[in-house]
């Protein structure tokens, strides 16, 4: 314990974001560059070095928290990347994405604002690649077996680089253009630049992990014929297939899906699209899903000119402290102010969509919707509350279903499903095909960042095993960890 009166001197501080009016004519991140470092070290010396760190449960990951905090707050950044890369591949998206369910763990949160961990995160990995310190770590001996890994998100980058270093011949297929998966494609830049993804595929690449973009496994390349040239397979597809809203209204223009909506927007970020196809200039705008990717929609509205912008949730507010029942250290439900609710919008809760109104050239003009209940576990729509709100561009964002089955992924393998639609796994990550491994949102369903990186690390353990008959590598979780996050 670096500071043992730290926690008694000083205030938690966070990153400074940039003002509002500033930040919502660009797309760069919406903190302050730099504005972290001359704060941090103090931060990092508010930890208590707990007996027992419970942060550590509340990070999937098993980040080594205390020990990188002492590190920070010593000012010795090259032990704490050390530490840090010892559980986390890739510490910029995490420090940067994640909701931390570390701080709702952190000990000093019981009656204090906990210890910033995410932002001392951050640092040290920005830290580590200003000053030269992230190198490739390519493996000493190869192992002369082969893996294919389908999907370049983060569980598919976090397996590749685990069985890559461990000496085996790693290639991830991608169907889209560029490698991330939602982080290149769903998360904005203004929450993350994708500058960051490239980096670490670079570092991948001089590790020798191959890249073949462009390529869906099940319909560019058969299944079966890949489980037969590889020695093992890693699916880390994600969960895909967007919840739609059918209420009448729903075919009318205007009317997308969030993830049809958010990827147009990174591909203009990206150079390839002049102005967007799907675009919130001039329009009265309507998100809705009140969770991450509608909060992506929403600061993506602003950023193109929205007249205004509303947010539904059928679920009721969050509060604004702890519930009884999602006591300290659980990660409990509250109500999130995120940088784009911080740009503006109103959110509107406890609200049920009944339909769609449009013109004659069949555009969306309009949203009709209800005030709605929670009764005996059933939803119920309270007379007298019908509403109409403008909407020229509306966007689903409610959450996905499942696996992507349209391709003849799922088919060719033989994959088993379990009974939410996703590829269904044993302790080990394996499916029930011989060899073929699942990870991330493929196999969980939608979540979070860290959780696919812990999976992804997990599963190129049992692929290491099933390969080399034992395996040195770490395995943070089970397919059933829930830790102390919802
Ligand atoms: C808009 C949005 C915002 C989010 N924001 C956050 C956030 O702020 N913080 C957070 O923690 N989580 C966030 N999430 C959730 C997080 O992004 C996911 O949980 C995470 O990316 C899952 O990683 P993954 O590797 O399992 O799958 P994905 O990231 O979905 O990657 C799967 C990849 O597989 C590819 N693929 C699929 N099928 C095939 C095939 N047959 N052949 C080849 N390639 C294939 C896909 O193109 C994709 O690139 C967000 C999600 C969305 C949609
Ligand atoms: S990965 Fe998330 S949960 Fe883990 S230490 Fe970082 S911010 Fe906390």
């Amino acid at each position: 314990m670096a500071d043992p009166k730290g926690f008694l001197t000083t205030g938690r501080e966070v990153a400074t974001s940039r003002p509002v009016a500033e930040r919502v004519k660009d797309w760069n991140e919406v903190y302050v560059p730099g504005s972290l470092l001359p704060i941090v070290s103090k931060q990092a010396g508010r930890c208590m070095d707990c007996g027992i760190p419970f942060c550590h449960n509340g990070c999937p990951l098993g980040n080594l928290i205390p020990e990188w905090n002492d590190y920070a707050y010593r000012e010795d950044w090259n032990a704490a990347i050390e530490r840090l890369h010892a559980t986390n591949n890739f510490p910029e998206f995490t420090g940067r994405l994640c909701p931390a369910p570390c701080e709702s763990a952190c000990v000093l949160g019981i009656n204090q604002p906990p210890v910033t961990i995410k932002n001392v995160e951050v640092s040290i990995i920005d830290k580590a690649w200003e000053s030269g310190d992230v190198t490739p770590q390519p493996p000493e001996r190869l192992s002369g077996k082969t893996v294919a890994v389908i999907g370049s998100g983060p569980s598919g980058l976090a397996a590749a680089q685990q069985l890559t270093r461990a000496g085996h011949t790693v290639v991830v297929y991608e169907r889209a253009d560029r490698i991330g998966g939602l982080l290149r494609y769903g998360i904005p830049e203004f929450k993350m630049e994708k500058s960051h993804i490239n980096r670490r595929v670079e570092q991948m690449r001089a590790e020798g992990t191959k890249f073949r973009t462009g390529i869906e496994i099940g319909r560019d390349l058969d299944a079966a014929k890949l489980r037969r040239r590889y020695d093992a397979v890693v699916i880390a597809a994600g969960a895909t297939v967007s919840r739609d809203l059918p209420v009448p209204g729903r075919e009318l223009n205007g009317v997308h899906y969030a993830m049809e909506y958010l990827p147009l927007s990174n591909k203009v970020q990206e150079g390839d699209l002049t102005n967007s196809p799907i675009t919130a200039k001039d329009k009265h705008v309507v998100v809705i899903g009140g969770g991450d990717t509608g909060a992506d929609c929403v600061g993506t509205a602003h950023r193109q000119g929205a007249l205004s912008v509303t947010q539904l949730e059928i679920m009721p507010r969050p509060g604004d402290e702890r519930a009884e029942h999602q006591p300290w250290p659980t990660f409990p439900m509250l109500y999130k102010v995120t940088s784009a609710h911080e740009e503006g919008g109103e959110r509107l809760y406890s609200v049920s969509t009944t339909h769609f109104e449009g013109d004659e050239d069949g555009n969306v003009q309009s949203l009709h919707l209800v005030e709605v209940e929670f009764k005996d576990g059933k939803i119920a729509s309270l007379e007298g509350t019908e509403r109409v709100i403008p909407a020229q561009l509306v966007t689903l964002a409610m959450g996905f279903t499942g696996t992507d089955q349209s391709n003849g992924l799922v088919e060719q393998f033989g994959l088993e499903l379990d009974a939410r639609g996703n590829v269904a796994r044993d302790a080990d990550f394996a499916t029930n095909v011989p060899g073929v491994y699942v990870a991330g949102d493929a196999g969980r369903g939608q979540s979070l960042i860290v959780w696919a990186i812990a999976e992804g690390r997990s599963a190129a353990r049992a692929v290491d095993g099933h390969l080399s008959g034992a395996s040195d590598l770490p395995a943070p979780i089970r397919p059933t960890d829930r830790a102390l996050v919802v």
